[in-house]
């Protein structure tokens, strides 16, 4: 049984005030409920305050960058390492998201690196992949995201596979209130599941939690998570308000 995993990926928002009373807000309404598993990715500057309020309240919510380098330390400014991420209590690593990918140049190569890098310092990677509305409409989505996917995980074994969560996220769905359909995301999600079994086996493939991401809502969720090989949520603005992800993670 795949345990559903809901992440909060709160991009270039909230300082570390507010980042510490959303996720307070998060767990008064969530805590005692185990059924989904919850992440939330501040801002790289919230996570000291973040990661002090989970500890000193028991908050137990996976915590979650957004980024991070591949090496441990060194000439690379503006970056930050998988050590510094885990001695702040990080658990988990958005990898590869659409915005990394088109606005700051990742490449489907550091992606793989990055994966790597989380895996050896045991941190969770979330690894985005996702097609552009032009290839979308090119008949390209299959072909894109089964080379995102190829890359990105490339040299892995299936032991560190069925650690890694992958996202599924259209770009043309992020933060547009255009969410693919359920079937479509399936569909696609589908797609990548037998990649995966190619790649690594059947038994790997089927440990493996692949999340859709796009303009999920309380509205959508219920539809979107009735699907076979979804198994989670990468939430962007409905991350931001407590009672509106509490929805979402609590939405069966
Ligand atoms: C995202 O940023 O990964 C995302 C899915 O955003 P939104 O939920 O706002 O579409």
């Amino acid at each position: 049984m795949r345990r559903p995993i809901i992440a909060g990926n709160w991009k270039m928002n909230l300082m570390p005030g507010q980042a510490v009373d959303l996720v307070e807000g998060l767990w008064a309404d969530i805590s005692g409920y185990d059924a989904v598993e919850v992440v939330v990715c501040p801002p790289c500057i919230d996570l000291p305050a973040v990661s002090e309020c989970m500890r000193s309240g028991d908050i137990r919510i996976g915590l979650g960058a957004q980024s991070m380098h591949w090496e441990e330390s060194g000439a690379f400014t503006g970056e930050v390492s998988p050590t510094m991420l885990l001695g702040l209590g990080v658990t988990h690593v958005i990898i590869g998201h659409s915005e990394r990918r088109q606005l700051f140049g990742e490449t489907d190569q550091g992606v793989n690196r990055k994966v790597k890098s989380a895996l050896a310092h045991g941190l969770v990677p979330i690894m985005c992949v996702g097609e552009t509305l032009k290839q979308r409409e090119a008949g390209e989505t299959e072909g894109t995201v089964t080379g995102q996917v190829n890359c990105g995980l490339f040299e892995l074994g299936p032991q560190e596979i069925s650690t890694v969560v992958l996202a599924y996220e259209p770009i043309w769905a992020i933060g547009t209130g255009k969410a693919a359909t359920a079937q479509d995301a399936q569909a696609v999600i589908g797609v990548i599941r037998s990649v995966l079994g190619e790649q690594f086996g059947e038994q790997a493939a089927g440990s493996v939690r692949i999340q859709y991401g796009g303009s999920v809502k309380p509205d959508n969720i219920s539809e979107i998570m009735a699907m076979p090989d979804i198994d989670g949520a990468l939430v962007g603005g409905a991350s931001l308000k407590a009672d509106v992800f509490t929805r979402l993670v609590r939405f069966s």
